[in-house]
């Protein structure tokens, strides 16, 4: 054991795409600053960020139908799909910012272009659906989604779904041909690489063990070395929380009050992957269905067309489930540590609250392979247990916390930046929308922490992400320039590249 002692600028822990990302924004916005990365496992990108960890959905909100409610008065509410399609806009900005300034280069290792379309059967969810499009096609963030319940035209857009379908049931879908498919692990990985270039020094096989302030209010790392097992001490000014499932114990860690009252909710997932090349060349899409009730918005069952390892794949799911582990390498102990005197009433109110979930999570956990080729069967009536295998998907943890609308112990879906009072440290806690808005994520953690240099930093910002501070609805003309040089840069407009 040593106790070495070495001080830097930033820190960022964890190798997913959220530190890469905001350690890539920081290099452009100040490059004289000293970066250090820690990561626990031997590469970049192993954990949600993997692209077999995850659904790989650009998620600009034009096919999931858990971002458009339908209000009391039967109306739809459209203002989060808006909200997600902007951000969705502010990634493509800045990934098309590095790719013209060589900073990482082939846009089709990482993004493609893909149609999104959502599904539904039965008669209520088909006029939902009709609602929906009504509501979604008059606005320019939505241009070119369509309607469809004519069996024929469906045939057309997602072959492989109408084959074999014999119930009288309606059905009907949207399709929008400006969707994507992105390899966040791929993303991840590049990233990491061009910053590898540009002196950020990367330490793998780095666990960070605890963090405390020191008296000059710079935060210690207590980092274990995994491979020679040496304890080392770093200190930094500043400090992101980019551990994914494992940013919670880390914050609590640090003691901060905006770390207190808080918990983790973890939900584990699996995919179905095909393994027949002929099916998966029937289908080119992600398809969304609607979730099922008592379902949690992350478990909407889609059969998605994806591009990994250079080739051309098929998955469906992701089936939620139940894992006490805050990490896919993580322990099942990870939910009862992180259980403490500060936070211990608002996750017994959440454990009452959240029983019907936490049932119907295990449910999932317990269902047998044709059960859940059943499921599959309701998107590929003709779907064959024997071209199907199960691969594991990532662990999210959902925050669980007080909130004045839902009271003690909520669950929330969405992310949240945590920091202190003085902007020194920040930590990224759950997981949906996820990686698709991490830009606009890590662009909020720079106005939390860094309010000083906002404004002589503005001009590169709106350089890296033109639409910075201005409502893209508000301005559909700057959203068409926007969209297509977007769309250009990153290959977006081509034709499906042949694999
Ligand atoms: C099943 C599933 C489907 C999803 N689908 C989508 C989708 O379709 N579209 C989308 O945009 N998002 C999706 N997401 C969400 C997305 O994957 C995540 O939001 C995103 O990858 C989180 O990135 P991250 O960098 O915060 O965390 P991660 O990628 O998990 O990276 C965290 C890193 O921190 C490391 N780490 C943890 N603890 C320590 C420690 N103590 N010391 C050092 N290192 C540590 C981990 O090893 C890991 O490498 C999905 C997630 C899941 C699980």
């Amino acid at each position: 054991m040593s106790n070495i002692q070495r001080k830097t600028d930033v820190i960022l822990i964890g190798a997913g795409v959220m530190s890469a990302t905001l350690g890539a924004l920081l290099k452009e916005l100040a490059p004289e600053w000293e970066i250090k990365v820690f990561e626990k496992l031997a590469n970049a990108g192993e954990e949600s960020s993997n692209e077999w960890n995850n659904a790989g959905t650009g998620h600009a909100a034009l096919c999931e139908l858990n971002y458009t409610s339908e209000k009391a008065d039967g109306s739809i509410d459209i203002s989060k799909a808006i909200n997600i399609n902007e951000q969705f806009q502010i990634s493509r900005q800045f990934w098309a910012y590095l790719v013209n300034h060589n900073l990482i280069r082939n846009p089709q290792d990482f993004i493609m272009p893909l149609p999104h379309m959502s599904f539904v059967q039965g008669e209520s969810d088909v006029t939902f659906l009709k609602k929906r499009f009504e509501a979604l096609s008059h606005n320019p963030l939505f241009e070119g989604i369509e309607f469809s319940d004519d069996p024929e035209k469906l045939k057309e857009w997602m072959p492989l779904i109408m084959e074999g379908r014999t119930s009288n049931e309606p059905i009907a879908a949207t399709k929008i041909d400006s969707g994507t498919d992105v390899n966040f692990g791929a993303l991840t990985r590049m990233l990491f690489d061009h910053l590898q270039t540009k002196n950020v020094e990367i330490n793998y096989k780095h666990s960070v063990e605890n963090i405390k302030r020191t008296s000059d209010g710079s935060w210690e790392l207590k980092v274990h070395d995994i491979d020679n097992g040496k304890i080392e001490y770093h200190t930094a000014k500043f400090v992101f929380i980019g551990c994914g499932g494992g940013s919670l114990p880390l914050l609590q860690k640090t003691g901060i009050p905006e770390s207190k009252h808080i918990g983790g909710f973890p939900v584990s997932g699996l995919f179905m992957v095909c393994n027949n090349p002929e099916v998966i060349e029937q289908h080119h899409a992600k398809v969304y269905g609607k979730a099922k009730v008592g379902a949690p918005p992350m478990s909407v069952p889609h059969l998605d067309t994806r591009y990994i390892d250079n080739k051309k794949t098929l998955l469906f799911g992701p089936f939620a489930g139940f894992s006490p582990k805050f990490l896919k390498t993580g322990s099942n102990f990870d939910l009862l540590g992180s259980v403490k005197p500060n936070n211990v009433v608002t996750m017994l109110a959440a454990g009452v609250k959240e029983m019907a979930l936490t049932k119907y999570l295990i449910q999932q956990v317990l269902l047998s392979n044709e059960k859940r080729m059943e499921e599959l069967r309701e998107f590929i009536p003709n779907a064959q247990s024997g071209d199907w295998e199960i691969v594991m998907a990532g662990q999210r943890v959902q925050v669980i916390k007080d909130t004045d609308t839902g009271g003690r112990g909520t669950l929330q879906f969405g992310t949240e930046v945590v920091s202190d009072a003085d902007g020194t440290i920040a930590a990224l806690l759950g997981a949906s929308p996820g990686a698709s808005t991490a830009v606009h994520v890590m662009l909020e953690v720079l106005e939390k922490c860094f309010p000083q240099h906002m404004i002589e930093w503005e001009l590169k910002i709106k350089e890296m992400v033109p639409s910075y501070g201005m409502s893209l609805v508000e301005s559909p003309e700057h959203f068409q320039e926007i969209h297509t040089s977007t769309a250009q840069t990153l290959g977006l407009c081509e034709k499906e590249l042949v694999y």
